[in-house]
């Protein structure tokens, strides 16, 4: 259950979980969605090289991930 006025707060992901940092979500929860869809709404590109870009840190999270020079 979301809290009131959630989807005004700022839905962006902790590390190295990849939690919500409002809402304790999985990242990105419904509110992160909505605002990624409605602000790419128009440049789905733009949209994967952004998700992109937060695979890529989630990845270099992860203990076991070879590192790239
Ligand atoms: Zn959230």
């Amino acid at each position: 259950m979301l809290r009131p006025f959630a989807r005004f707060r700022a839905h962006i992901p902790t590390r190295p979980l990849s939690l919500c940092r409002y809402c304790g979500a999985p990242w990105p929860c419904s509110p992160a969605r909505l605002r990624l869809l409605t602000r790419y709404r128009d440049d789905p590109p733009g949209l994967l090289l952004h998700l992109g870009a937060y695979f890529y840190a989630a990845l270099a999270d992860q203990p076991h991930t070879p590192r790239v020079a």
